[in-house]
């Protein structure tokens, strides 16, 4: 019998939780070739999400909890779950039943076939979703597909359901800035993408404004490529370029017509133009160094301070 394990990130879920159980449970127990793991991690909630875990690891032994000292980040939830799953097959999926659980059969039934090693989910529809959030998402997968090096599929949830060679690869990228739908595509191995409709989260509210997904997506943007750091230098190059030309001009004029001073609100105009082209490639510049910063500095990626998992990672 194979062993199932899915990871259930939860922030703030406690009324959603409830609803997310029962219908996990009906479709745990439509499948009786596998033996489940239900591996919730608490990042750090601030609600009786904690309280409703404990209570379910009560009734059910299935359930396991990893509770975090503080607000990690659902990356950051989902590397402690790779971290403690021990299935032979593991699934992550959202704890607000935006991530069907009712889909689980199919991917199991596709992933039984050696020709894949993943199910990964997307959803072809961003029903319900606020205008302009899907406008500058599209943009997002756009561009990142243009700047990086792995593939990034629009629309990809972070809903998937793996082999266990692929949760080892994910857990041996250990890396402080976390970009899971990055990883995925880096570590490679074959995927079978599984299309669906958006579905609305049940209760509660998405951790999720606008701002927090623009930081979002310039982390993914700088993790995987290094393309920003390109454009720092080609404009570099231009505007030397640039400059070239323009002393050329000048000192022909200055030898052709001599030297009237003219031209000061210009020369002003440049320099401020070329100061701020300047600003802005240290800044991202900037950027990297503070990655590598935090990166160097090895700190863990999440701490726990609660577990009914006697040896818990
Ligand atoms: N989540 C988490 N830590 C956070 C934010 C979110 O573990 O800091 C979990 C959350 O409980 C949920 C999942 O990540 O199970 C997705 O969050 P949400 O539904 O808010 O995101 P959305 O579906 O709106 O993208
Ligand atoms: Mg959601």
């Amino acid at each position: 019998m194979q062993k199932l394990s899915l990871i259930v990130p939860c922030y703030n879920e406690e009324e959603a939780l409830p609803v997310f159980y029962d219908e996990l449970e009906k479709v745990l127990s439509s499948l009786e070739d596998y033996e489940a793991e239900i591996l919730f991690i608490d990042d750090g909630s601030k609600d009786g999400t904690l309280k409703t875990l404990k209570s379910l690891a009560e009734q059910d032994e299935r359930v396991k909890y990893i509770s975090f000292s503080r607000n990690f980040g659902k990356e950051a939830a989902m590397y402690a779950g790779f971290c403690n799953a021990t299935g032979d097959l593991v699934a992550v999926m959202d704890a607000d039943m935006q991530d069907p659980p009712s889909l689980l059969p199919q991917m199991l039934e596709i992933i039984q076939g050696d020709e894949v090693d993943s199910v990964a989910t997307r959803r072809v529809t961003r029903k319900g979703e606020p205008k302009i959030r899907s406008f500058f998402a599209r943009r997002f997968y756009k561009l990142m597909a243009k700047v990086s090096d792995v593939d990034v599929v629009d629309g990809a949830r972070d809903f998937r359901l793996m082999k266990r060679k692929m949760v080892d690869a994910i857990v041996s990228m250990g890396e402080t800035n976390r970009f899971s739908k990055g990883i995925f595509g880096w570590i490679g191995f074959k995927t079978h993408w599984l299309e669906y409709e958006n579905v609305e989260r049940v209760a509660g509210q998405s951790k999720w404004s606008f701002w927090k997904l623009f930081k979002y997506s310039m982390e993914g943007i700088t993790n995987f490529s290094d393309a920003p750091l390109k454009i720092a230098s080609w404009s570099g190059i231009f505007f030397t370029f640039i400059a070239i030309i323009a002393m050329l001009v000048v000192f022909i004029r200055a030898l052709a017509f001599g030297d009237a001073v003219a031209g000061w609100p210009s020369t002003i105009c440049i320099i401020l133009f070329v100061g701020g082209i300047q600003l802005f490639c240290l800044g991202m510049i900037g950027q990297y160094i503070s990655k590598i910063f935090r990166e160097t500095k090895k700190r863990p990626i999440y701490i726990v301070s609660e577990s009914n998992k006697e040896d818990f990672k």
